[in-house]
């Protein structure tokens, strides 16, 4: 049997004790047979990250755990989380998927993700178990650690999305607020060896600096959203505090790649042109952001789920910014489709440049990105057409209607500076 082995892969060693206790609970899609064809991972191509900040405070380096993990990856249905299953799933260790499979977008690309995960892990025997279920009942939740009992989680499930959080609030207090303290509630309560979660550049948005660095005070969240994944940063803190648990907070800077969610900038630029619909564009173009292929957040999220730092919170971004008439001649590049545009006046606010610090990471994780945007977007717009092509039941377009309220602006304004270019 042969195994692709990342850097810091298991060396597959037998299960210790964290086998089934015995509990009657069956995962809804629990495959059983041995591990098939591995999916090769896309090479990077070149280096964006800017390592030239130094880290003024040296910490110990915490040694990565290279042996066979069973891990819970939340939200593994979802774009981040089922890009992470899958690579554990390819280097050899388990994964056991918790997802409510909610509507926040098409529910099919989700069950894709799911079909995808089943046929990496090897179809019958695969090591991926499934479940359906909301991560905040306490009761279907303690059942899914009884029968799994997982000593590594990666939480990744949440309600994303700015703008929706400042509609329905309550919904974000629910899955991530009361979602991770449940999960953390249960990672300590069964021993978990550590517990990394996905927290969001969002909690930088009341922020006027240009590099976002974790030592700043991020006390302004702006939006529910952002409070929330402020709220789990601290709550986490205080696991760490009482019960000694491993956690490490991790701020995606704006996630984009293959598989990617239909309400965020990538994916809505390239369905846009690719289509032939107008993109309304606020301002010159000049301000930028900073775009994280999907490879590198997968790469952040593993280095971090094997290495079982105290309590930490790291920024993974590509560690520089992408104009936004860069942006556009990318997609338009690489559709090879002439963009739409309606040019609009400057909106109040605007920032010129922000992005991710990511000296932090790169010390204590040896996180670096690799893939530029330019080689992000050929391939993202590749997937793109490949799925359009091949799979006419998986819309990844957006939605028409949709299309009248969300603009371009979004991306590169200060008023929205959080909003999908952070969720
Ligand atoms: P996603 O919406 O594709 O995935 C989240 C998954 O969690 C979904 O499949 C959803 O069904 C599931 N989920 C939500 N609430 C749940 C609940 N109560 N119980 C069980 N499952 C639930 O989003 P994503 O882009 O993959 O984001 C993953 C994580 O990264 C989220 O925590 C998000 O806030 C964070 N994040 C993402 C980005 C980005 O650019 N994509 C940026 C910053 C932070």
């Amino acid at each position: 049997m042969k195994i692709t082995h990342a850097t810091s892969a298991p060396a597959l060693y037998e299960l210790d004790d964290d086998e089934n206790s015995g509990e009657t609970l069956v995962p809804i899609e629990k495959e059983n047979s041995g591990m098939g064809a591995r999916l090769g991972k896309v090479e990077s191509t070149s280096c964006f990250s800017d390592l030239s900040f130094a880290v003024e405070t040296p910490k110990e380096i915490v040694k990565p755990h290279t042996q066979y993990k069973k891990v819970l990856v939340t939200g593994g249905a979802g774009f981040i989380g089922s890009h992470v299953s899958q690579f554990l799933l390819e280097r050899g260790d388990d994964v056991v998927v918790v997802d409510e499979m909610n509507d926040y977008y098409d529910v099919k690309i989700k069950e894709s993700n799911l079909q995808l995960l089943q046929k990496v892990s090897g179809g019958k025997n695969g090591n991926v178990s499934i479940y359906r279920g909301d991560i905040c009942d306490e009761e279907f939740m303690l059942n899914v650690f009884e029968a799994e009992r997982p000593q590594w989680v990666c939480h990744m499930a949440a309600r994303a999305g700015v703008r929706p959080s400042i509609e329905d609030p309550f919904v974000y207090i629910h899955s991530n607020i009361r979602g991770t303290t449940q999960l953390m509630e249960l990672s300590h309560k069964f021993g978990v060896k550590n517990f990394v979660f996905a927290s969001s550049s969002s909690v930088y948005g009341g922020s006027s600096s240009a590099y976002f660095s974790e030592e700043e005070a991020v006390d302004n969240p702006v939006s529910p959203y952002a409070a929330s994944k402020k709220a789990c940063e601290l709550l986490s803190y205080t696991y760490h505090h009482l019960y000694k648990l491993n956690v490490t907070g991790l701020r995606f800077f704006t996630v984009y790649g293959p598989r990617g969610r239909p309400d965020m900038a990538p994916f809505k630029f390239i369905d846009r042109v690719s289509r032939g619909i107008e993109l309304q564009k606020f301002g010159d173009g000049s301000s930028s952001r900073d775009y994280t292929y999907i490879d590198d957040i997968v790469d952040g999220v593993v280095r971090s789920l094997d290495r079982q730092h105290a309590y930490e919170v790291f920024n993974l971004g590509k560690g520089n910014g992408t104009s936004l008439n860069e942006f556009i001649g990318l997609v338009e590049k690489h559709t090879g489709k002439e963009a739409i545009i309606k040019q609009l006046p400057d909106q109040a606010g605007d920032v010129p440049y922000t992005c991710a610090d990511v000296s932090k990471a790169s010390s204590l994780l040896g996180y670096k990105a690799r893939v530029s945007f330019e080689e992000g977007i050929r391939r993202t717009v590749e997937w793109y057409s490949n799925v359009n092509g091949s799979n006419p039941a998986i819309d990844v377009t957006v939605p028409k209607e949709k299309l009248v309220s969300d603009s371009i602006c979004v991306v590169h304004s200060k008023e929205h500076l959080s909003t999908p270019v952070c969720a």
